[in-house]
């Protein structure tokens, strides 16, 4: 290969990163005026009981609606403030808003559902973690049974003992754990039994394509047995038909969530799902 190539080579490389630094750096400023400005919020995907049907809560997933730009999605921007201190403030700011329409939906005389929130990888780790969520707690007045967090399995074995710790830690403080994309990372079935886990979320990725790979078919039914041995519940999320509805109820989960049912909706809308009494029947799956 000629000297001449390789260098147009590097130069192109050292253009595209450039972009992507870029990138990065527009959306951590225009995410700093967000978090300032109101421009984000929490939805609420709801988690339905695969046996009935019925409304067992929802997960919050926050969203962005960016004046020029439209509304840009958290597989974008959670990433970025990762890279920051961006990420603390946006963990805060969610755990806060959760915890206040807990509070609000209380007062409304809504029945008393679990609500998830996501924790990311720097935010568990953070040190003052757990006192940033005492603190919302009692500013709130939020019943910690209400609250349920969720880390990745990766980050759950991550840095095992001091993981463990923590979760030891919130489960002491009433608040309950769900293990998120689980499947997807690298646990050892060992260590999980140490792991005081009230939930393991299956990874959407066993779903999508369920019928064309086989093997999923296992994978689940052993997920969901380990889940059941160590005493969890078993959610498998990114329902998107009937046929992987019914075979999800044939596997045994409990849970699931999914656009057959409902994607994350602003909090009025899923406050009126929960009080229908049928909520899929009237509305039809949406
Ligand atoms: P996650 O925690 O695994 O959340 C589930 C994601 O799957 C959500 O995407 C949800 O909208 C999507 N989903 C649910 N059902 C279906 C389905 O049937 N089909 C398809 N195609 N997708 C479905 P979303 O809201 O875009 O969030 C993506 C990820 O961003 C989340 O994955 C989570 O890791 C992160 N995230 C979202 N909100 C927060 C937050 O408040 N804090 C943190 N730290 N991370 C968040
Ligand atoms: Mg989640
Ligand atoms: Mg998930
Ligand atoms: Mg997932």
């Amino acid at each position: 290969r000629s000297k001449n190539e390789g260098r147009g080579r590097y130069h192109f490389y050292v253009a595209e990163m450039d972009q992507e630094v870029q990138n990065r750096k527009a959306i951590e400023r225009d995410l700093r005026h967000a978090l300032a400005t109101d421009q984000l919020c929490l939805h609420y995907q709801p988690l339905v009981d695969l046996e009935n049907g019925a409304i067992l809560g929802a997960e919050a997933l926050v969203r962005w609606f960016h004046p020029e730009r439209g509304s840009i999605p958290p597989s974008i921007f959670i990433p970025v403030a990762e890279r920051s201190e961006l990420i603390f403030r946006l963990g805060r700011w969610v755990l806060l808003r959760a915890c206040m329409q807990i509070q609000t939906w209380h007062s409304q005389g809504l029945p008393p559902l679990q609500i998830s929130v996501n924790l990311s990888p720097a935010q568990f780790r953070h040190p003052d973690l757990l006192d940033t969520i005492r603190s919302i707690i009692e500013q709130t007045g939020v019943d910690p049974a209400q609250l349920q967090l969720e880390i990745t399995e990766t980050i759950a074995m991550t840095n095992f003992d001091y993981s463990v710790q923590v979760l030891r830690e919130m489960r002491d403080m009433g608040l309950s754990i769900a293990i998120d994309d689980f499947g997807t990372g690298y646990s050892s079935l060992n260590y999980l039994r140490h792991f005081p886990v009230d939930k393991l979320k299956i990874d959407r990725s066993f779903v999508v394509d369920f019928d064309h790979h086989p093997g999923n078919d296992a994978i689940v039914r052993a997920i969901v047995n380990l889940g059941h041995g160590i005493g969890a519940k078993v959610n498998v999320e990114g329902i998107e038909t009937a046929e992987q509805l019914s075979f999800m109820r044939d596997l045994a989960c409990d849970e699931c969530q999914g656009f057959y049912f409902s994607r994350a909706l602003p909090a009025e809308e899923y406050a009126r799902l929960v009080t229908l009494a049928d909520p899929w029947v009237q509305d039809g799956p949406k």
